[in-house]
């Protein structure tokens, strides 16, 4: 693991990046109130925040950009575009989208066809529950156990437990069901892969039942290479094989192209063969996103988009990025810190409960951690745990998340193995005081989505 091979790429341009100084780290975050997403990214070293929209561009990707055909209708970037789709997910119909979620918009009241329908996922991604529910269905999520015991190793934690599946549809009526939808990989789960033969299990489970399968895609790539590399039988495929095999199994898909495209903005709907479904999610396209040969993406995103569904798929980047996900957690692994094992597509999540066992929930134990790691080397990770959750909408309480993480979010191509080293060591550092660590309390709290803008104070 740190003897893996090097980076498929060499770097052609580079964007500056400064390490403030630590009196400097120290204010700036007292003075966004010891919230990550308030900091301004040049007060960043390394921004481990995402890895949505902020991957790195290859010179013939970039090339594309400069290539891209700006026709309002008929564009030659869209048709790049739709071969591209077509060659690589195996789908007849596509149309563009400017991000994941504007694809779920013009999707999901197509397929919702009744108020309170259940949509059956493994774990739905948070705008894709918001906008299920927008549309008045029901987000249910039907991920294995094993997603929730973080120490617990198993190559599937993406997986559907395809028994509550079933049951689920048995006690609520088919009739009551809307669609059966799989994130690859499971990004709530923490960027766990699902495995093939759990795929073919949902498709059988969903054509006794008559249900259709749909994919949310962001990480399709990310989960063909998992397969690969875990799932007997499949050690001797290809990635494209792999992902043609996939998505053989549903009838469509939504992806944010901000993951595997391997661009800043864009987004798709996908359609295996449904002539009827196209025909009208194209004609929903135009008022929401744009005419369907466009969908809200200029031309020049459709280009960049078009190769980078092509680089993706190549089996060197991705153990490449797999393998750096994977360095960072063994770092982490070797020096006592508990993480989520394994590690997942696209990030490291650091398991603060036992990371800091003396702060309560409602004192953020993650968020603790998380600002530590700013002050300490000025690297920004995001808190995924109680102060993301919220109060409980009845009783006013703080809920209690069952898991209190700091997600470090790796981007595609654009930090070194130096980088990760960086933030392992910063890490380290912190784990050796980590009983000096201190919780944090509310001195703003927005009443919907609060870790977005809340302010907080250090508990004395
Ligand atoms: C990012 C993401 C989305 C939403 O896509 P945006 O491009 O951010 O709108 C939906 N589902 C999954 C699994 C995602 O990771």
């Amino acid at each position: 693991m740190y003897n893996r091979k090097a980076e498929p790429y060499k770097i052609k341009m580079v964007e500056p990046i400064k390490l403030i100084s630590r009196e400097e780290r120290e204010r700036k975050i007292a003075e966004v109130g010891y919230n990550q997403f308030a900091l301004r990214s040049e007060d960043v070293f390394i921004d481990l925040l995402t890895d949505s929209g902020t991957g790195a561009m290859s010179d013939w990707q970039w090339a594309g950009i400069m290539q891209g055909d700006e026709a309002y209708a008929g564009s030659r970037s869209f048709y790049n575009l739709e071969k591209s789709v077509q060659d690589i997910i195996g789908y007849t119909y596509f149309v563009p989208t400017h991000q994941g979620r504007g694809a779920e918009n013009v999707l999901f009241p197509l397929l919702i066809k009744q108020k309170g329908h259940y949509v059956l996922g493994n774990m739905h991604f948070d705008t894709t529950k918001a906008h299920i529910e927008l549309k008045g269905g029901r987000a249910i999520n039907l991920v294995i156990e094993e997603a929730y015991e973080t120490e617990k190793e198993h190559p599937f934690k993406g997986n559907f437990d395809l028994e509550k599946l079933e049951a689920f549809i048995k006690e609520k009526g088919v009739e009551n069901c809307s669609f059966v939808l799989i994130t690859v990989t499971c990004n709530s789960a923490g960027g766990q892969p699902v495995s093939m033969e759990n795929i073919k299990g949902v498709k059988k489970i969903a054509d006794q039942y008559g249900l259709r399968v749909f994919f949310d895609a962001a990480r399709f790539a990310e989960n063909a290479y998992f397969i690969k590399q875990r799932e007997a039988g499949y050690e001797n495929k290809t990635i494209p094989e792999i992902i043609l095999e996939m998505f053989s199994y549903g009838e469509g898909l939504t992806m944010s192209a901000k993951k595997d495209g391997i661009v800043n903005m864009g987004g798709m709907i996908a359609i295996k063969e449904d002539e009827e479904l196209y025909t009208q999610v194209r004609s929903m396209v135009v008022p929401i996103e744009g005419f369907p040969t466009y969908g809200g993406l200029a031309g020049r995103d459709m280009e960049a988009l078009a190769r980078g569904l092509r680089e993706v798929v190549e089996e060197d980047y991705l153990e490449s990025r797999i393998g750096q996900i994977e360095y960072l957690g063994q770092r982490l692994t070797d020096a006592g810190i508990p993480i989520q094992r394994p590690v997942g597509g696209h990030a490291v999540f650091v398991d603060c409960k036992k990371f800091c066992p003396h702060i309560p929930y409602h004192q953020f134990p993650a968020q603790a951690v998380c600002v530590e790691l700013y002050k300490e080397a000025g690297v920004r990770g995001v808190e995924i745990g109680s102060f993301l959750l919220g109060r409980d909408p009845e009783t006013g309480e703080h809920l209690e998340s069952p898991m209190e993480f700091l997600r470090l979010t790796i981007p595609r191509r654009v930090y070194t193995d130096r980088h990760m080293d960086v933030v392992a060591d910063a890490l380290i550092e912190i784990w050796k005081r980590r009983e000096t660590l201190k919780g944090f309390d509310f001195t703003y709290e927005p009443e919907v989505l609060r870790h977005f803008t809340a302010k907080l104070k250090p508990v004395e």
